[in-house]
């Protein structure tokens, strides 16, 4: 991984925390409650045998998100 994807990464992972530090000040002050997760930490879950990603999971609510696979239809 280059130097550059690094530094990339590393903004990526300051935005979210600065994102998810924002949603629940929103929470708790009301604005926005639980049910309003947006799934912003959703974390890829992927295959042990061929590291397909098979899903995401969201930390926040605990909710299984399907993924957009190439090359299916809906
Ligand atoms: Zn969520």
């Amino acid at each position: 991984m280059s130097e550059r994807v690094k530094g990339l990464n590393a903004d990526i992972e300051t935005l979210g925390l600065q994102f998810s530090l924002l949603l629940g000040s929103l929470r708790a002050s009301g604005i926005l409650d639980e049910g309003g997760c947006i799934h912003f930490n959703a974390v890829p879950v992927t295959s042990v045998v061929d590291g397909e990603l098979l899903a995401k999971l969201c930390p926040d609510c605990d909710e299984q998100l399907p993924v957009h696979r190439e090359g299916m239809t809906p």
